[in-house]
């Protein structure tokens, strides 16, 4: 009876003896893919911190050993440590260059102004970068004070005599100050900064003096770095999230190799004592004594043996049972780490999208125009497919603004710029350029075809009735068309579109002109 539950006993511990191996490596091969999926998360964010987790990557796929990997935790974690602290300057260049803040003095620098304005404002936007905006660049900024509407096209210098002559009236500083106020929606502030916008928005609605218009850019700047300050610390603290998770992994793989070795001491432990009890039954049996006094040796030694095996399943259990829950706690942090990524992640792209899109037709703004054009230009220098521009600009828009109100011009703006959005291809691109004024970019489209597609479009918005409480509102709108010729730049063919639109305005607007290089 003693006999077979021992050997019952002792077949399940060889059984179990044989699958600790695999088990361990299971446990490892779990925490090196949960190791894995989480330094992913850091990727993306910095080129240091990159190159250590491909290194990572590349050991995990050729199964390097646990020690190794536990080194490269640590290089990986030493990069996100600098990426953290790094000056943070280098951080908000290398992370924020795109972000919505930057776009937005993008904005202000694509304005028509001046070119003095336009270096003002580069350097500006590089101070801030650095993080080190003086006081000295906020009044400078201040200067840079200029109406956003059409007139300050052409003429710059006389502008800043307009803005600064001090019976400048209400309206005209609201004006200055809307398009400024405007360029916030694209961003997602927060709470506070909300608030500060809309007391901004109420002041500016009252202001009647310069000065007042000087403290409210002041205001402007400040809710630009505020915004800039809160983006970036948002990013930090999610850095030192990952950082901190990636600690907990490498304590837990140390741990779990501690465990691994606890294990194989037990297991030696256990061996060392079956092998001294069944020692003592072969030294009875070879002793000339009794039967029963083999008999009695026989029997204690087994309940030696199965002792030692109770013990050693206890402590195993125990320590499988720790490295088990590690492992298991160690998943839901990662399952935390994803879905807080996953959230950044999405929030960045729509802070992205927002900066991209013009709050109120919904089309690419100029920002992504100016993107695309990058973009399609690149394409165009290299397979030389053809590539056509056009310039769109609402006629006498702003009689309709003087008869039927800004918002029936609001509404007119939307509707015209989804008949443009239905008139082209998937393919296809268009932007409010600013003001009633649009751009397209057509690509693999020849001039005739060009020309051809948005002359469709132009008795479209002819044959559209806008509709604005009781008022029927019908409107033109004329194109200046070109496309990309040998030797060009994409302002040399903007120029042209230009030049052409010009040109269907003083013919009589209502139609679509073309310039070719031939003809400048
Ligand atoms: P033209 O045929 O020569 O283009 O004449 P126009 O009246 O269309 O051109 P002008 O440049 O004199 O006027 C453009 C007007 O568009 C002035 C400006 O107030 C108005 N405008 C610009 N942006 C908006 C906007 O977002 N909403 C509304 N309602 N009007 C806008
Ligand atoms: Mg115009
Ligand atoms: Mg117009």
């Amino acid at each position: 009876m003693t006999n077979k539950k021992d050997s019952s006993f002792l077949g399940s511990l060889l059984g179990r003896k044989k699958q600790q191996e695999p088990e361990t490596k299971s446990a490892n091969n779990e925490l090196f893919a949960c190791l894995h999926s989480l330094s992913t998360i850091g990727e993306g964010r910095d080129k240091k911190v990159d190159r250590e987790i491909q290194t990572f990557k590349k050991m995990v796929k050729i199964g390097t050993s646990a020690s190794d990997i536990q080194n490269q935790v640590t290089a990986i974690t030493k990069a996100l440590t600098n990426s953290i602290s790094e000056d943070r300057s280098l951080l908000l260049v290398e992370q924020f260059k795109n972000m919505p803040a930057v776009i937005l003095l993008d904005e202000f620098i694509a304005q028509p102004i001046s070119n003095e304005i336009k270096i003002r404002l580069v350097n500006y936007k590089r101070s801030l970068l650095k993080d080190t905006l003086a006081t000295d660049t906020i009044s400078d900024l201040i200067d840079l004070i200029e109406p956003l509407d059409q007139q300050s096209k052409t003429e710059s210098t006389s502008l800043n005599d307009k803005i600064f002559d001090p019976k400048v009236d209400a309206t005209k500083l609201n004006e200055i100050a809307k398009p400024l106020l405007d360029l916030f929606s694209q961003i997602e502030l927060t709470p506070t900064q909300t608030e500060e916008l809309q007391s901004m928005k109420n002041r500016s609605q009252s202001m009647s003096e310069l000065e007042e218009l000087c403290t409210f850019i002041d205001d402007v700047c400040h809710l630009i770095l505020s915004f800039i300050a809160t983006s970036a610390g948002r990013f930090e603290s999610f850095l030192t999230q990952l950082k901190q998770r990636l600690d907990t992994v490498n304590t837990c793989i140390t741990q779990n190799n501690d465990t691994n070795q606890a294990i194989a001491q037990c297991s030696k432990t256990f061996s060392h004592c079956v092998s001294t009890q069944i020692g003592n039954i072969q030294e009875s049996l070879s002793s000339p004594s009794g039967l029963s006094s083999l008999e009695k040796v026989v029997t204690s030694s087994l309940e030696n043996i199965v002792d030692g095996i109770g013990r050693f399943d206890t402590e195993r259990k125990a320590l499988e049972d720790e490295s088990t829950n590690r492992i298991q706690a160690l998943q839901e942090e990662l399952q935390k780490t994803q879905t807080e990524t996953e959230l950044l992640k999405e929030n960045l792209q729509q802070q992205q999208d927002r900066a991209l899109t013009d709050p109120l037709t919904k089309l690419p703004n100029r920002h992504a125009y100016n993107e695309r054009l990058h973009l399609e230009y690149n394409r165009w220098r290299r397979y030389q497919k053809p590539l056509s521009l056009v310039m769109g600009d609402i006629d006498f828009f702003k009689k309709i603004n003087d008869t039927h109100g800004h918002l029936a011009g609001d509404t007119a703006l939307r509707e015209t710029a989804q008949i443009l959005l239905q008139g082209i291809r998937s393919t296809d691109f268009v932007a409010r350029f600013g003001g009633e004024e649009f751009v397209m970019l057509l690509p693999e489209t020849k001039i005739k075809d060009a020309t051809k597609a948005i002359n469709q479009i132009r008795k479209n918005v002819q044959a559209h009735t806008v509709k604005e409480g009781s008022a029927s509102i019908t409107l033109t709108i004329s194109f200046g068309v070109a496309t990309f010729e040998k030797g060009d730049t994409f302002s040399s063919v903007l120029a042209r579109a230009d030049k052409a639109l010009y040109r269907a305005k003083d013919k009589g607007r209502n139609q679509v002109c073309v310039q070719m290089k031939q003809d400048n």
